[in-house]
């Protein structure tokens, strides 16, 4: 399972398949990892700096986070696709198909000047997750989204 959590400054991503289990998250920050409740994260209910902190202590990497630079990430059904945006201007986008076998990602670009700020991995988490909650499975044709999804 993926999910992807952000908040005005930061994004946390969570990949299921790596947790170990150990609660440094939950003990280092409960107000905002916490197994009795669900969704057993919630981001908002901690200062960043706290959440920050907490993630950088989960020792399997299931639980990373990055800062947001002003981009924000949408996704947007219609288009089968998930968008970064800085203020109106889109920065870049990540594109599925629907097909059979479920959703097939295809493609993933970020503007060259916003490289390098983890936005790629913002977009695919985003299908990823969208996927999943929708119960559809989700596979990629883009090299850079397999790896996301631990095809490669
Ligand atoms: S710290 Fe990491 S490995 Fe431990 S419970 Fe939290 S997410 Fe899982």
């Amino acid at each position: 399972m993926h999910r992807l959590y952000e908040n005005e400054d930061i994004s946390v991503f969570w990949d299921s398949d790596k947790c170990r289990h150990a609660k440094e998250c939950v003990n280092g920050c409960p107000e905002a990892f916490n197994i009795m409740r669900k969704p057993w994260i919630d981001i908002s209910k901690a200062p960043t700096s706290q959440v920050w902190q907490a993630v950088s202590k989960c020792p399997s990497g299931a639980l990373t986070c990055i800062y947001n630079h002003g981009v924000r990430i949408e996704y947007d059904k219609e288009n089968s696709r998930s968008i970064a945006f800085v203020d109106d201007k889109t920065v870049g986008e990540c594109d599925y198909e629907k097909t059979q076998n479920g959703w097939v990602i295809y493609h993933t670009e970020v503007d060259e000047k916003y490289t390098g700020k983890g936005i790629a991995k913002r977009l695919v988490y985003r299908l990823i997750e969208q996927a999943e909650r929708s119960k559809t499975d989700v596979s990629a044709t883009c090299s850079y989204a397999a790896k996301v999804l631990g095809n490669i």
